[in-house]
């Protein structure tokens, strides 16, 4: 089934064997004849190799491809999908690729190579252009941290430390388009209000933009980008393809907040005008990735729980939630909640039965 053009993009849904295989050999042609970016995105329910991939969007800067995998299963990738998304040489944008790529590993076998990852490059582009994105705390990555020119031991310089910005935020920031902020918007309700949206069928209209406006935003967010990187392509690269196999590598996910937070692991991206990390020999007890030595305080390894300076931050946050709970509770035996009221209205502003969200979400 092909249905075109709803919205400003040309895009083709796939759902039957038929349309995949017409789909597939129209990709591989674009692919071949113009040497064209791709890029590529995943949606499904808890997606990592234990939730559902049910989603892929692969998309030329032309025309989106929405293959529906919880319909067609492994047939998608053995139609020669799989072989572009292995193709080292075939560079694809994505956004975040650490969940996408896990799941796409540890349930089809794909695996997924050539990625240049925008949340990547827009950290590279945040240090390059400190202004940018003022409202996010923006590390001194300065002449003072470039290799041979600093002072301290590792886990003496905390500011290095970074925030990621998660995709919806970045088109904000950098694209500053109303009309694509609010479908991306929309999708987000649907899936907040039910996680398992991507797993019902037929998709709605709603859902359909919203793959097709990630996947178009991602090649102007590169486009906007790229240049910040002068000559430093292959960094990009490095840091991708260590990012791309960060979950997918795992034996074991733990799941839990020191693999999974709002901060860019470190040793990720490698320093400005090096293509490789200092060795890693020292495992971090909350991430459990290797790190060289001087990463951990001297009180730390002797006591025998280091933890790598962004799993540090996790933990601090997690004190500090811990005590503003413990604070809740005591003052919560002396609180007097007005007659009529319920604890969770207290707490929550709202009775449970009331839905606030559904007034100001309809528009
Ligand atoms: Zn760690």
């Amino acid at each position: 089934m092909a249905s075109e053009n709803a919205i400003d993009y040309d895009y083709r849904s796939v759902d039957d064997e038929t349309g995949l295989k017409d789909a597939i050999s129209e990709l591989k042609g674009k692919v071949a004849e113009r040497k064209a970016l791709l890029a590529v995105d995943c949606e499904g329910d808890s997606l990592s190799r234990k939730g559902a991939l049910t989603i892929i969007t692969v998309a030329t800067e032309e025309k989106v491809y929405i293959f529906d995998v919880l319909k067609l299963g492994q047939l998608v990738f053995t139609s020669g999908l799989g072989e572009i998304l292995e193709d080292k040489s075939r560079e694809k944008l994505t956004f975040d690729c650490r969940q996408d790529s896990d799941a796409l590993w540890h349930q089809f076998k794909v695996k997924l190579e050539g990625v240049l990852d925008l949340q990547l490059l827009e950290v590279i582009y945040r240090r390059e252009n400190p202004t940018a994105g003022s409202t996010v705390n923006t590390p001194r990555f300065s002449a003072a941290n470039t290799r041979g020119g600093r002072r301290n031991r590792r886990s003496q310089r905390p500011d290095e430390v970074e925030r990621i910005n998660g995709f919806g935020r970045c088109i904000e920031l950098y694209l500053q388009d109303e009309k694509l902020t609010k479908i991306k918007d929309k999708g987000k309700r649907l899936i907040k209000l039910d996680t398992k949206v991507w797993t019902r069928r037929p998709l709605t209209d709603d859902l359909i933009h919203y793959c097709t406006v990630d996947t178009m935003a991602m090649f102007r967010l590169y486009n906007k980008m790229k240049d910040v990187n002068g000559g430093e392509q292959a960094r990009l690269r490095v840091a991708s393809e260590k990012y791309v196999d960060l979950y997918r590598g795992k034996t074991e996910r733990s799941f839990d907040e020191y693999e999974t937070n709002a901060y860019l692991p470190l040793d990720i991206i490698p320093d400005k005008g090096t293509l490789d990390f200092p060795a890693a020999n020292t495992e971090c007890t909350g991430c459990h990735r290797r790190f060289p030595r001087e990463e951990f305080s001297i009180t730390q390894l002797r006591k025998g729980g280091q933890k790598c300076r962004v799993c540090k931050e996790i933990k601090r946050l997690e004190d500090v939630q811990k005590h503003r709970e413990d604070q809740w509770k005591r003052a919560e035996e002396h609180v007097y909640i007005p007659e009529g009221m319920s604890d969770h209205a207290w707490h929550y502003g709202h009775e449970p039965w009331e839905k606030p969200w559904e007034n100001s979400w309809r528009w």
